[in-house]
């Protein structure tokens, strides 16, 4: 695989990129080969429609199916590799729908349609072997040694800007106010974080689409539930648990919250909160590095995971929520203690 797509990417003296059969978000070859199939068929889309718009021709459904599209492919919102095999089908008949739309369109307007090439002419397999057979023809990196690396990476800041979004855990639940809580940690090099730092101001106005995740508590289940977070990580959780307290759920609940030093702490009141009204919450917060007078848990979510788990026979529910070394450690010790892995729900996050 070979990916670029968000900050987290690998960096050597080599170069930039993540290689090889993971990525840093957890994202795996596959799911990123995909992705690159997916995007490469709405570029043909967009060939189309692009020219059957100069002649007042447009697809309001095509163009709503691209930005879709760019969703799916941001950093950790979908990495469920069957699910780009069905998009892509569904890419490739908008794409014929816009070649369509422009061939009659051109005739209409007095000119000939143009006979296209590339993304616009890509037929992609109709299952997984015959795309990922496909996928050096998709790839970031195409025409590369024809068009140079300048023209690939202007290529891909296009592609990034045209997708200029972010995605973001909810915090609060669902309500009939609209109101939407986020926890967003102000990352330096982030395109998102420095419109927050520097022009973000009351009233403006964001365009919001949502909920797309799955990573929501399991009704079915009755076991207790215990939560691990990573920072923002976090966010999620505050959400499952104030839907307990809403509904009154009064089953054993832990919340294992977990920051490098404490000044990075936050939403310790929501916390605190929470447990007034979840009387059997509990909550530890994890600081890596804590100054000497630290009153709770010093060391990794992971550790003091371990040490409750390793107290009793229960074998809770455990959600996850953090960087991909959270969740693989997360999963590593649940399963070592005998949570099934049927058991055990993560949602990896990056930086933007
Ligand atoms: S999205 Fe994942 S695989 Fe791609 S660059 Fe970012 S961390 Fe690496």
């Amino acid at each position: 695989m070979f990916c670029y797509q968000c900050e987290q990417t690998f960096r050597s003296d080599e170069g930039v990129g993540c290689a090889g059969p993971k990525g840093m978000c957890g994202k795996d070859a596959a799911t990123s080969d995909l992705q690159d199939i997916l995007l490469h068929v709405c570029e043909g889309i967009g060939q189309y429609l692009h020219r059957a718009r100069a002649l007042g021709a447009t697809d309001a459904e095509a163009d709503r199916f691209i930005l879709y599209a760019f969703f799916t492919t941001l950093t950790n919102v979908n990495f469920n590799a069957g699910k780009f095999v069905q998009l892509i089908q569904q890419a490739a008949q908008f794409r014929d729908r816009a070649k369509a739309l422009y061939e009659t369109a051109a005739p209409a307007a007095g000119t000939t349609p143009e006979t296209l090439s590339g993304a616009a002419a890509f037929a992609p397999a109709k299952d997984m072997s015959g795309l990922l057979a496909q996928a050096s023809e998709a790839a970031i990196q195409k025409g590369a040694a024809i068009i140079g690396e300048d023209v690939v990476g202007l290529r891909s800041l296009v592609l990034h800007g045209l997708k200029g979004v972010c995605a973001y855990s909810l915090a609060n639940t669902p309500n009939w106010d609209g109101t939407l809580e986020f926890l967003i940690r102000l990352h330096p090099q982030g395109a998102f974080s420095a419109y927050l730092k520097d022009h973000a101001k009351p009233d403006d106005q964001i365009l919001v689409k949502g909920p797309q995740g799955g990573f929501t508590a399991d009704e079915t289940s009755q076991a207790p539930r215990w939560f691990v977070a990573g920072g923002t990580g976090v966010a999620p959780m505050l959400s499952m648990l104030r839907q307990m307290a809403e509904l009154g759920d009064a089953r054993e609940a832990r919340l294992f919250f977990a920051v490098n030093t404490q000044e990075e702490l936050f939403a310790l009141d929501a916390i605190e909160e929470l447990k007034r009204t979840l009387p059997n919450l509990g909550a530890t917060i994890c600081v890596w590095k804590p100054d000497s007078d630290w009153p709770d848990f010093a060391g990794t979510p992971v550790a003091a995971l371990d040490a409750v788990l390793a107290e009793g026979a229960t074998r809770p529910d455990i959600y996850v929520c953090g960087p991909p070394a959270l969740i693989e450690a997360t999963e590593a010790a649940s399963l070592n203690a005998g949570v099934h892995h049927d058991r055990i729900f993560s949602e990896p996050f990056s930086p933007a």
